[in-house]
């Protein structure tokens, strides 16, 4: 049994008398893909933003890497190795492609973001090894050829993937993506798949929340599944799709 990079102990998270997240709990182990599944509603997206720090939970446990990070503010979770991107594509316009990039690069340190791109502050060796990681990066998001252009001229499925590139910058331990199959077709789709993977083979923990269950049941290692903020099943993505319990929750909605 290796050690969780990521632990979830007895998350409870209330907006006002509405419980969105009650006693949750679960791990994501080194380089695993879990996925994190459930209705309309039933806490998805209050899970991930309660990880990474976008306002304080009820009670509960948050550790990554054996550090309790469930007080630290949004920037300090990402120096520690979490790193998310949104269920909308939030992206600079003017920037290329590869400068986006390098800005994701920057947030682990304690200068400017903007310092990065302009190389400011850098030391030798340091621009080198900065531009080997931006290189692989934006091999495996498949955004080399566009590595050049202004972000607002990419298509949207590029823009897409390059939220995942820009959160892939930091060097997470974990990165936290929400829904980022949205809006994406077939053969993009499988693009992502194929990336998700690459992500957690190059030693990433990856935590994604999907609707496209072909595309969550085809990458991940395991499955928690959500209702009513409630954990009602855990397992394999084979476990999952022949648990009655899940099965009344999707067919309830
Ligand atoms: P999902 O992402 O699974 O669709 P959410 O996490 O967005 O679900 O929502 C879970 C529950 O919490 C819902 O009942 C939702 O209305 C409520 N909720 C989410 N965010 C807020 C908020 N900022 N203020 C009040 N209620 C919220
Ligand atoms: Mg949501």
């Amino acid at each position: 049994m290796t050690t969780p990079v990521l632990r979830v102990e007895s998350l409870c998270k209330s907006f006002g008398g509405v419980h969105a997240i009650r006693d949750l709990s679960f791990d994501v182990s080194e380089a695993q893909i879990l996925g994190l599944i459930g209705p309309n509603g039933s806490g998805k997206s209050t899970t991930v933003n309660s990880l990474a720090g976008l306002f304080p939970i009820t009670s509960g446990a948050i550790t990554l890497g054996g550090a309790r990070i469930d007080g630290m503010a949004e920037y300090d979770r990402v120096a520690h190795g979490l790193s998310r991107t949104f269920q909308t594509a939030s992206t600079f316009a003017e920037f290329t492609v590869r400068e986006h990039v390098v800005l994701g690069c920057n947030v682990t340190r304690s200068s400017h973001p903007l310092s990065s791109v302009f190389g400011i502050g850098r030391k030798a060796g340091e621009e080198e090894a900065l531009a080997r990681r931006v290189d692989q990066i934006l091999e495996i998001t498949d955004l080399m050829q566009v590595q050049d252009h202004r972000v607002g001229t990419i298509s949207s499925a590029q823009q897409r993937f390059l939220m995942i590139a820009t959160a892939l910058a930091s060097n997470p331990k974990v990165i936290l993506l929400d829904e980022p199959a949205a809006g994406l077709v077939s053969h993009e789709r499988k693009t992502l798949s194929d990336l998700i993977k690459k992500i957690r083979d190059l030693g990433t923990s990856v935590l994604v929340i999907e609707h496209h269950m072909a595309l969550i049941m085809e990458v991940c290692d395991r499955i928690v599944v959500l209702n009513f903020g409630q954990k009602i099943a855990e397992g394999t993505p084979e476990e999952i799709r022949n648990n009655p319990v899940v099965i009344d929750a999707y067919l309830g909605e």
